[in-house]
């Protein structure tokens, strides 16, 4: 890293570092506790311009590459934040940065710098098709100048707190295409105007706060330009965006991890047990050094991931296995801290509990482990196509 990135890394670190000592511990237990939107939080990061990262300057963002995100998502989580809450506002725009139109980009990329928009809603999962994502039955027929959505979308994060959405849908049907993944279109959808038309959300209560969905469709009519690049190309588009996202999840379970690391260690010193800290005992310290050691070896790799990416190489491979590496780091690293706290651990007032069941989700979503080492069978090994 050159003198000048360590000099952003240092100042974007410091700004995040300030806002989570803002919006501290109890902050974040009482969003959890109520199951509320973390609203303030995400507004001093929105003021602060940390949303925009990604966006290039000449629509109002920073316009800093993929591992500056890595740092700031990193430095949420590290010092006891959660950014599950606005993440997708970084990143969700690259689909329209990458594929929209110009007028498309010029009409809503400075809207989603400045945070006067929001696009932070993903609709892509449905309850049907699981991880099967081109057997999505979510359709989108055209009608004139418009097309007719139908269908439901499940686990669609923030759609309450969004203005747009970037949804996948079937625009022709499976069986009238050479491939599955062909025949899917993607949409910007303004939510706002679809709340009037058809489309209702259903919050659906979870052990981690993650303000998530069930989003439903009922003849939804959206304009045709809301289309974003060609009809039946959307499975690519919404492919090409999943590099970015698993970079950046992969972020914040380092930064947990690196929580977890520290939270451990200073009780493992302060607590006295038996006459001694209880981190005197090996069997205390070698599981916190063994997260230490995972996440270490996560986070070369995901710098790896953002090298490749950067430089505008196929990061696919590395990507997920940052994703997996990173999210594995983390969990152990959770649990560790979890049992070093004994049955303080489980105490809310310590945030080790909270933390601990935010942690678990990076091994489900946005992927999991599974099909990841699916990802890594076929394209790395050369193996048979598992499904
Ligand atoms: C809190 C939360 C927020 C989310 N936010 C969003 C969002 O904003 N937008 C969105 O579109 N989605 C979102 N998701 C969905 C998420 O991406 C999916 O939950 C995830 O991809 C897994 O899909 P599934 O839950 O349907 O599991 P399934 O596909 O039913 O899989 C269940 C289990 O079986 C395993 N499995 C399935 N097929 C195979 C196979 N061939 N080989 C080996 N193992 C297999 C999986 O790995 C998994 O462990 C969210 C999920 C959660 C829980």
């Amino acid at each position: 890293m050159s003198d000048e990135q360590q000099e952003i890394v240092t100042q974007l670190r410091d700004t995040v570092k300030k806002v989570c000592e803002e919006f501290a511990g109890e902050y974040w237990r009482e969003k959890d506790r109520e199951r509320q939107y973390p609203k303030e939080f995400v507004d001093r990061l929105t003021e602060l311009g940390l949303l925009a990262a990604l966006i290039p300057e000449e629509y109002g963002g920073s316009g800093l590459p993929i591992s500056m995100g890595v740092e700031i998502l990193k430095a949420i989580h590290e010092f006891g934040g959660n950014a599950g809450a606005c993440h997708a506002q970084m990143y969700t725009m690259g689909t329209v940065l990458r594929h929209g139109s110009p007028e498309q980009k010029q009409k809503y990329l400075p809207g989603v710098a400045s945070g006067e928009l929001r696009l932070q809603a993903f609709g892509v999962t449905e309850p049907t098709a699981g991880t099967d994502t081109t057997s999505i039955s979510t359709v989108a027929v055209r009608d004139g100048d418009k097309y007719i959505v139908n269908g439901q979308k499940v686990w669609t994060s923030r759609a309450l707190q969004s203005d747009l959405m970037i949804l996948l849908a079937r625009t022709t049907a499976k069986d009238k295409v050479a491939k599955r993944a062909d025949g899917l279109s993607v949409f910007l959808v303004d939510m706002r105007e679809a709340k009037k038309n058809g489309m209702s959300i259903n919050p659906i209560r979870t052990m981690i706060n993650h303000s998530t969905n069930a989003v439903f469709f009922d003849n939804v009519p959206i304009p045709a330009d809301s289309l974003i690049g060609e009809e039946g190309k959307g499975f690519r588009y919404i492919l090409s965006g999943m590099n970015a996202e698993r970079i950046l999840i992969a972020a914040e379970c380092i930064g947990d991890a690196r929580w977890f690391i520290k939270k451990a260690s200073d009780y493992a010193r302060e607590r006295v047990v038996f006459g001694r800290p209880i981190g005197q005992n090996q069997g205390i310290q070698f599981p916190i050094a063994q997260a230490y050691a995972q996440t270490v070896a996560a986070e070369a790799v995901l710098e790896k991931a953002c090298a490749v990416y950067e430089s505008g190489g196929n990061a696919g491979t590395l990507a997920n296995l940052s994703k997996m590496l990173a999210s594995e780091a983390s969990w152990a690293a959770a649990d560790t801290c979890m049992q070093t706290h004994g049955g303080f651990g489980v105490a809310e007032e310590y945030d080790v509990e909270r933390k601990f069941r935010e942690a678990r989700l990076y091994r489900i979503a946005p992927i999991s482990t599974n099909l990841i080492l699916s990802y890594i069978a076929e394209h790395e090994l050369e193996l048979p196509r598992s499904y």
